[in-house]
């Protein structure tokens, strides 16, 4: 198979925050990609996500060179930035320390690597399914797994943007899952903090993406949409492209 052309749409909206915590990574030549979503008072939110855009892909980087496996150079990736951010909020009382979400992507021999810690997503988008390839590491989903609470309920529950899992956790005993995937041409994968997949849906993800092949239009879209259906929260949006030229 010949090589895939790699282009990629990027964008964070701040929307009416007074700030906007988000912050995303794109390195084409590389391949490689990361949203982050920050939280903690003042500025907090800032620093860890924008140690974790940081930290993560020149880890990533170092662990390739190393020839370490892609998976586990994410994983060891992921690990580094929860002790920096550990660490740099150590000094801030309990209840204000920092944390953020991560969700990553690789190529590495023509294999993508997918892993995410927090609730910010990827979805891979092929043909007409929209597939989620991160779990939300919420207490609503971990209940809704448990059988505790429907999918519905889940969607409504107040823990819904309650996070057991993000970097900056100072317990954090097992890492991130990562989920690797082989891009096929057409394949778009999309990356996007909960500002964006907590108001527009997989229906509205897969219609945008038929309707605007290029994926800065689609990123456009999409943040847009999230900002019109009355999103209270920063929207960033990362869009890797896979075609055949
Ligand atoms: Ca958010």
């Amino acid at each position: 198979m010949a090589d895939l052309v790699v282009r990629v749409g990027k964008r964070s909206e701040q929307g009416v925050r007074p700030n906007n915590e988000d912050c995303y990574f794109v390195d084409p030549e590389r391949q490689l990609f990361l949203v982050a979503d920050g939280m903690g008072g003042q500025d907090l939110g800032e620093q860890a996500s924008s140690l974790a855009a940081q930290i993560i892909p020149e880890a990533v980087q170092r662990c390739l060179e190393a020839q370490e496996q892609p998976g586990e150079a994410v994983q060891r990736a992921l690990a580094e930035a929860n002790q920096a951010i550990v660490h740099a909020g150590r000094h801030q009382p309990i209840g204000r320390r920092m944390g953020t979400t991560a969700v990553v992507a690789v190529q590495k021999d023509k294999q993508v690597y997918v892993a995410g810690i927090g609730d910010s997503r990827a979805y891979l988008i092929r043909g007409d399914r929209v597939e989620q390839l991160t779990v939300d590491h919420s207490v609503a989903k971990a209940l809704e797994l448990s059988g505790t609470l429907t999918a519905e309920e889940a969607r409504h529950s107040p823990w819904q943007h309650v996070l057991y899992k993000f970097l900056g956790c100072a317990e954090m005993t097992d890492g991130a899952e990562v989920r690797p995937f082989t891009p096929e041409a057409g394949d778009r994968l999309l990356l996007a903090s909960d500002g964006l997949t907590g108001v527009v849906g997989e229906e509205e993800i897969r219609e945008a993406a038929r309707r605007h092949p290029e994926p800065q239009a689609l990123v456009d879209y999409l943040v847009q949409a999230a900002l019109k259906a009355g999103s209270k929260d920063n929207v960033t949006c990362v869009v890797v492209a896979f075609d055949a030229e």
